[in-house]
């Protein structure tokens, strides 16, 4: 293996505390969405890459897991400090590989340190339970224990929160960890592992291997690896539970949406339109708690009028201008799916009441598109049912709450869902109703922070134990149970 002290704009993999050179010499070029630009190459690693990476975190794990919970935790406060001092910087790295917008990626960073912040009271969160007198003389105790070497495999669209939401916890929990990211977004992982290791973390307790499906394959088939936390697409999360599973493994695997949003006829128009806005377009409806369907009930021409007038008023460009909502998709070849779409969509019959494909002749560099609406668009159209996860946004008409509701019910999709009202009876039947794991009531994206669990349902989610929250620290542990007699 050959060791590389410094990483350059050729990536390297990071594994037992060194930048090392994968074994395979296939490689991705990394662009900048918004322009184009080579911005860096990731290795397309090979199975003797992760077999290293699984060898070093399953020896770290030895001394790791019998570090003392608050000597972990400590490492985690001072990765916190470390990750908030250098927050501008993360999130102008997130803009660049990501595309995203300056503020949304400062809003990204920020809920990835949350996790962090949740992580570093393992002391409490690792603390068993107790019952004494369960029978005569006979008392009961559970501990916790982490499980062993994990991998986390994430997807380009956050790649400083959703790395975030696994291995800080693991690692807290005492476990060690193999991250593989996005091959599409692979810079910000670098930055990542330097501040934990700057913050204490020992040697092999978090390595990153980079690559695509062969690295994923060989996380999920390796006998030493004990649980696979992932995050992406619907058919890979259905594939990596599946297959994960049948060797053995814990597995949560988070997947793809379809996030309806109801809007009431007593909904105040003006909010409930910039909210729609704000989730539909924002990062370029590249968020699983995207609003991709709007379900308006009643007449609703107000509500389309208004929508429309606001997405036309959209300012579109690069990122690291605040002005800007509408940033690029991650790249062509995802532009050239959604193009599909929207052509599916005119032959489907739904009425494309604002066309985003002009403004692409407007920003010739970078993968833009301009905000596409159609409105009339029946639960039964491929255009309803898929996740196209980029900046089209499809509207349904419902006579009434029920008929919205038979909507979400019918998608496969069941991540997260809207309801804009005053009307608490609305509500109340909506938060009872809604066949989705996360709701707002008026809120835009009613993402779960860190102390929560991240609960899709459906086909958003495979598996029992959700990212985050309590649900975090059960799936990276497993409890011990003992039962003592005292009458010797
Ligand atoms: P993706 O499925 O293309 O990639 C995710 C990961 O899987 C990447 O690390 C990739 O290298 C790997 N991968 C891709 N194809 C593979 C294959 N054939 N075999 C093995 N591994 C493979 O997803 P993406 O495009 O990077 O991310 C967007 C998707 O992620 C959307 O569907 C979005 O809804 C979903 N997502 C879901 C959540 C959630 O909480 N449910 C959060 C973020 C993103």
């Amino acid at each position: 293996m050959t060791v590389i002290k410094k990483h350059t704009v050729k990536l390297k993999n990071y594994i037992n505390g060194e930048w090392v050179e994968s074994y395979s010499s296939d490689s991705l070029e990394v662009l900048n969405p918004a322009t184009s630009e080579l911005i860096a190459t990731v290795p397309l690693s090979s199975k003797e890459d992760v077999d290293q990476a699984v060898k070093a975190a399953t020896i770290a794990f030895q001394t790791w897991k019998n570090t003392p919970v608050p000597k972990r935790a400590r490492i985690l406060y001072k990765y916190h400090y470390l990750l908030t001092e250098n927050h501008e910087k993360l999130a102008r790295l997130v803009v660049k590989e990501n595309g995203k917008a300056y503020k949304e990626a400062y809003g990204e960073v920020q809920r990835g340190i949350e996790c962090v912040e949740f992580a570093a009271g393992a002391p409490t969160l690792m603390m068993g339970e107790t019952l004494s007198n369960i029978a005569e003389d006979i008392d009961s105790e559970m501990y916790r224990y982490p499980l062993g070497v994990i991998g986390g495999i994430t997807p380009f669209n956050f790649p400083m929160m959703v790395p975030l939401w696994m291995f800080p916890l693991a690692i807290a929990c005492g476990n060690t960890f193999v991250l593989k990211p996005s091959e599409r977004t692979p810079l910000l992982a670098s930055e990542l592992v330097e501040l934990f290791t700057q913050a204490g973390a020992p040697k092999g307790v978090l390595n990153i291997v980079h690559g695509a499906h062969d690295v994923v394959n060989g996380l999920i088939e390796h006998e030493d690896v004990k649980a696979i936390s992932f995050v992406g697409s619907q058919p890979v999360a259905k594939y990596v539970y599946e297959r994960a599973a049948a060797h053995g493994k814990r597995v949560q695997a988070l997947s793809g949406a379809k996030n309806h949003h109801v809007v009431m006829p007593d909904a105040n128009i003006e909010k409930a339109v910039s909210h729609i806005i704000s989730s539909a377009f924002g990062s370029a409806g590249q968020r699983c708690m995207a609003c991709s369907a709007v379900v308006v009930v009643g007449d609703g021409e107000q509500f389309v009028a208004a929508l429309k007038q606001k997405a036309d008023e959209l300012l579109i460009g690069n990122g690291l201008n605040e002005e800007v909502l509408l940033t690029p998709v991650i790249r062509d070849s995802h532009r050239e799916k959604v193009l599909q779409y929207i052509d599916i969509g005119v032959k489907e019959g739904a009425t494309l009441v604002r066309d985003g494909r002009p403004e692409m002749e407007l920003h010739k560099e970078g993968s833009f598109l301009g905000p596409t609406i159609f409105d009339h668009v029946s639960p039964d159209m491929k255009i309803a049912k898929d996740e196209i996860f980029a900046p089209v946004l499809s509207l349904l008409r419902a006579k009434d709450l029920d008929e919205a509701l038979s909507f979400i019910s019918k998608s496969r999709y069941g991540n997260g869902a809207t309801i804009y009202t005053k009307d608490a009876a609305a509500i109340r039947q909506f938060r009872e109703e809604a066949d989705a794991g996360m709701l707002g009531i008026n809120v835009g994206v009613p993402a779960t922070m860190a102390f929560f669990p991240f609960s899709g349902w459906k086909d958003s989610f495979y598996g029992d134990l959700h990212v985050n929250g309590k649900d975090g620290v059960n799936f990276f542990t497993k409890k011990k149970m003992i039962t003592s007699r005292f009458d010797y």
